[in-house]
């Protein structure tokens, strides 16, 4: 028998479903025109990238000139952040974000603060939540722009972003959020939310890699990064990469379409099932994150007094794949920045394991993984320099 392999990585990346590759697939070869040439070989690709457009905006419901494809979320962020703050005509230079974003967000609001800007990191409480009030008390008149994420990426937790795109609102800020991990996994509604600008990306919800998406309410100026031919309402030049955005499109509409087939509740009970699991039978390991406002797919805890990268060889070895930390910072000794900003030390923090299930998690893909789980831990221990410290 083939031993069992399970995927429990879904938050760095996700499998491309059956339906987006069959869609992608004549775009490389049958259906390969220009969408900016006039022939019909061109006229076919555009009516594939305004159908794909079509699809990515209604599961946010925005309107399709509100979507920009941008060739990853990490070059959205870019776009959304430098795009704004070299737009702004009142010469404001403060500009806010949180301590627990992605790399994407935190690497440019670092950069920018090197090259003229102001910066604050927002401080987040010890489930990683930024709580509005922190923000109140930051925000200024001369604040241009607040940058924070929907869900966390390491430990899950949702934030206010409602409440936090209010005070924006409130103070003339433009408010953008990074929902990478969010869109296509729980309803996202921008014609409901105080948002101006909002991150996608195609690979985590079931689409392919290197393409993503930037919604900017209508009126809200940004300017290009790539200049060009003008392609994307000019804000981000390039001949438009077909397949990919028509795979981007397909995996938007399946996960309109999962919203009502329960695949939220359904997810979160093998969550819930997991976590609970993890914390009954391996002493010493706690939840980390929030345990109720979090992403339905995303579990992460903390074993204390071993190494997160030990134990991801391990469940390797043992046919499952997690991840120890953020998956960007893995390799390095740094521990993760979203744990230390929720007060978590430094030993403690590196016992961290982030377990994101998947559509295709199943109940006894739940009970392998803690079938394995315990033992490791177990077995690191007693091998663990920590021992008996
Ligand atoms: C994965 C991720 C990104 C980066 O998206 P890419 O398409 O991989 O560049 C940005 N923000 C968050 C929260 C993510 O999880």
């Amino acid at each position: 028998m083939e031993p069992r392999k399970v995927y429990l990585d879904n938050s760095a990346t996700t499998a491309v479903a059956e339906d987006v590759l069959n869609a992608m697939l004549p775009y490389f070869s049958a259906i390969a025109g220009n969408p900016n040439s006039l022939h019909q070989w061109g006229r076919d690709a555009r009516r594939a990238v305004d159908e794909a457009r079509e699809n990515v905006a209604s599961l946010i419901g925005a309107k399709p000139t509100e979507i920009v494809f941008t060739g990853s979320g990490s070059a959205a962020d870019n776009l959304a952040i430098k795009g704004s703050v070299w737009a702004d005509k009142k010469g404001r230079k403060h500009i806010i974000t949180s301590a627990i974003e992605h790399h994407a967000i935190m690497d440019t609001f670092k950069w920018l603060g090197k090259n003229g800007c102001e910066v604050t990191f927002l401080p987040v409480d010890e489930f990683g939540m930024v709580r509005p009030e922190t923000l109140k008390e930051a925000i200024r008149d001369d604040t241009l722009l607040v940058s924070v994420m929907h869900a966390n990426n390491e430990v899950g937790t949702i934030n206010p972003i409602e409440e936090l795109g209010a005070i924006c609102r409130e103070r003339g800020a433009l408010f953008h959020t990074d929902a990478v991990q969010t869109t296509g996994h729980i309803p996202v509604d921008v014609s409901n939310l105080p948002v101006d600008m909002l991150t996608m990306s195609a690979h985590k919800m079931y689409g392919p890699k290197g393409i993503g998406a930037l919604y900017i309410r209508k009126g809200i100026k940004i300017v290009p990064l790539v200049h060009g031919g003008g392609q994307e309402y000019g804000i981000r030049s390039g001949t438009e990469n077909t397949a990919e955005i028509v795979g981007f499109g397909e995996a938007a509409k399946l996960a309109s379409r999962l919203h009502e087939t329960g695949e939220e509740a359904r997810v979160s009970r093998l969550r819930d099932k997991l976590l609970d699991g993890i914390i009954a039978r391996i002493p010493n390991s706690f939840i980390t994150g929030h345990r109720t406002k979090r992403l339905p797919f995303h579990g992460s805890v903390c074993v204390k007094m071993i190494e997160g990268e030990g134990i991801l060889l391990r469940m390797d070895y043992a046919g499952i794949g997690v991840s120890s930390g953020s998956a960007c910072t893995s390799g390095s000794l740094e521990p993760s920045h979203v744990l230390l900003a929720m007060g978590l030390d430094h030993a403690t923090s590196h016992g961290s394991v982030r377990l994101t299930l998947g559509r295709d998690t199943t109940d006894e893909d739940i009970d392998y993984v803690l079938e394995k789980f315990p033992p490791i831990v177990e077995l690191l221990r007693k091998m663990s320099p920590y021992k008996g410290g």
